[in-house]
């Protein structure tokens, strides 16, 4: 099946050669750190490394290497069974980048592996972008209580998709499981989590799973648009038009999320700092 084309929201209208831009893009290299923003070819890497509208620069840093031990077929991230040894430097190059940059809110993720914590700044806000550690109560625990700002864990999209878009060790019920935990350790936590959307999903499906994750204590949702990264990767079922998206934040707000970023471009990590400060605004 041949989807439709592309809405030309889906174009980047940000370029990349800001300065803030290239000094970020010097400095993972000369630490050999890698971010999300790069390795998954996200479209918005000039808006959030440059700081877009509101000068607020977001990036998002992968701990543990660049290569994952899984393989999510939506999903552009090297991955391998036997990854190269994790570099003992990235923690301190990690806290060295992060406090250089003058980032306003900073994700961190990590391809799935088991790691180590680094040391935190506390001026920044910090949000983890975690695996679902096969669902073990203990790391869920220590990151719950790490001292973060957001704990995000994405459940991607709709239950009956899941098999075919996720790697198989990952799970619908499984993903609610460590959003709900992460809150029981720590009531005080934001939660958040994403959704693509162009999969094959029906509206129904997506309403279940907002109310699912509302239903469990999720506090924060984005909607964006599944791309095909390679021709390796699952095709785009449909291009979800503007004008659906901004009907899925308006469900997001009466399902009573704290904010619901919905759009074709949106990731779960977009203005994710802009889009937190609002939250506590309200
Ligand atoms: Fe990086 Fe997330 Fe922004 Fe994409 S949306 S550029 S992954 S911070
Ligand atoms: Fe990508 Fe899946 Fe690995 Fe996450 S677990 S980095 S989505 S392959």
């Amino acid at each position: 099946l041949k989807p439709p084309a592309p809405c030309a929201d889906l174009k980047a209208k940000y370029d990349t050669r800001g300065s803030k831009f290239s000094e970020i893009k010097q400095q993972l290299r000369s630490l050999k750190l890698s971010t999300v923003c790069e390795e998954a070819r996200c479209p918005n890497i000039g808006e959030c490394w440059s700081g877009g509208k509101q000068g607020m620069s977001t990036a998002t840093i992968m701990l543990m290497g660049d290569t994952c031990t899984r393989g999510c077929m939506f999903c552009s991230v090297k991955t391998s069974r036997a990854p190269p040894p994790l570099d003992a430097a990235e923690p301190r190059n990690t806290a060295h980048a992060i406090g250089q940059w003058g980032l306003g809110y900073i994700v961190l993720t990590s391809v799935d592996r088991d790691g180590e914590p680094i040391p935190l700044n506390k001026e920044i806000l910090v949000e983890c972008l975690v695996p679902d550690f096969r669902g073990n109560r203990e790391c869920i625990e220590a990151i719950a209580n790490s001292g973060l700002d957001v704990f995000a864990h994405n459940i991607e999209t709709v239950e009956r998709l899941t098999p075919f878009v996720r790697d198989r060790r990952a799970g619908y019920r499984q993903t609610l499981k460590v959003l709900e935990t992460a809150k029981e350790f720590n009531p005080e936590l934001i939660t958040k989590t994403s959704i693509m959307l162009g999969l094959g999903e029906t509206d129904e499906q997506v309403r279940q799973t907002m109310k699912d994750l509302r239903s469990v204590g999720v506090d924060c949702l984005t909607l964006g648009q599944y791309m095909q990264p390679t021709k390796r990767h699952l095709k785009v079922f449909e291009y979800v038009t503007p004008a659906k998206f901004a009907h899925w934040e308006g469900v997001g707000n009466e399902l009573g999320f704290l904010y619901t970023a919905s759009g074709p471009l949106v990731r779960s990590s977009y203005r994710a700092g802009e889009f937190f400060i609002s939250s506590l605004l309200k």
